[in-house]
């Protein structure tokens, strides 16, 4: 398979990117090529234009300021996989990329060109969520920003303009001692997820839950935020029975369907992977033992 003809252009800076972007038709960002490549290759893309940014190499950073962690577009999944500061300041973010393709898509695949392409299975995707993420677009006006939600359109399909690019991704984070999961289930190791289940929550001294975030991924078009449920958990002490009644909420959630996979299936595997992954995050926020699902994992 061979992709159809375009022009190759590589700026070395934002400012050559956009204006090259600005200027041309039909033209398509390209990052780590882990998605554009297949889509080009299938046909499924047809620009006239491939604008290349692996050389605008100050889109690659990772860093932290106070409780906002920013992350560069171009920032490599394997470098978030093996950042320090992330597994101490955004383990959830750290649990949900080593659940991304294979560490050879992880060592060219970027952040940015995750959420541009916005697999409705995307784990960059519904950690962002969870997180209420900060997008950071750059365009010939300049730059704005766009909180997920809003970034976010529908099935692969984000509020960027076609002469405008991300640029980076701020993440909100929550304190040390918040519990986390990030969980999915495929066919294969590797293959995208049919559904995950994320989840950020805190606990007061008590046991009782604070705060908490949660979101599915794989049911519809984009990630889907569980705002009712979080609302619910606050006030009450966590329990495997409390975590169940929970989840049961997933039972009506309006779940997409396809030719393999069928909406009710989808809805069974969100119920457990959220009451797994509730309990996972609760056992982590209070120090309890990790649960049995969860401890080979954790191994
Ligand atoms: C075998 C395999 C398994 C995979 N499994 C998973 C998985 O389990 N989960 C998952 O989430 N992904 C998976 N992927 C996809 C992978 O994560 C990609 O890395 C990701 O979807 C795209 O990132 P990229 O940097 O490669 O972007 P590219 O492929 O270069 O670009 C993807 C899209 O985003 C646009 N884009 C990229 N960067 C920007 C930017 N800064 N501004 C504007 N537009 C931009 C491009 O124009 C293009 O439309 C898999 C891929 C393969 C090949």
């Amino acid at each position: 398979m061979k992709p159809p003809p375009f022009a190759y252009h590589a700026p070395s800076s934002l400012n050559e990117a956009l204006q090259l972007l600005g200027r041309l038709e039909n033209a398509r960002v390209l990052a780590g090529g882990q998605s554009l490549m297949p889509m080009l290759n299938m046909r499924f893309a047809q620009p006239d234009h491939v604008v290349d940014i692996n050389g605008i190499t100050d889109l690659a950073y990772i860093r932290r300021e106070g409780m906002m962690l920013e992350i560069g577009a171009l920032t490599r999944q394997r470098d978030i996989e093996f950042s320090p500061l992330i597994a101490e300041a955004c383990p959830l973010l750290r649990e949900a990329i080593l659940q991304v393709g294979h560490r050879q898509t992880r060592n060219r695949g970027t952040l940015g060109g995750s959420l541009c392409h916005l697999d409705p299975a995307a784990e960059m995707a519904a950690v962002a969520a969870i997180y209420g993420a900060e997008l950071v677009i750059a365009g010939p006006q300049g730059q704005r920003t766009a909180a997920f939600a809003e970034f976010a359109l529908d099935y692969m399909t984000t509020c960027l303009a076609p002469e405008e690019m991300l640029v980076a991704v701020r993440y909100p984070l929550w304190p040390a001692e918040s519990g986390y999961c990030f969980i999915e289930y495929a066919r294969r190791h590797g293959d995208f997820a049919i559904v995950s289940a994320g989840v950020l929550l805190r606990a007061d001294a008590s046991g009782r839950i604070s705060q908490a975030s949660l979101a599915l991924g794989g049911v519809g078009a984009v990630p889907l935020k569980l705002d009712a449920i979080a609302a619910e958990l606050i006030g009450k002490a966590g329990s495997p029975a409390v975590f169940a009644t929970m989840a049961e909420a997933c039972g009506d959630i309006d779940a997409m369907e396809d030719a393999l996979i069928t909406a009710t299936y989808r809805r069974q595997l969100a119920k457990t992977l959220l009451r797994r992954a509730l309990e996972t995050a609760y056992a982590r926020a209070t120090g309890q033992p990790l649960p049995r699902h969860a401890q080979h994992r954790a191994a």
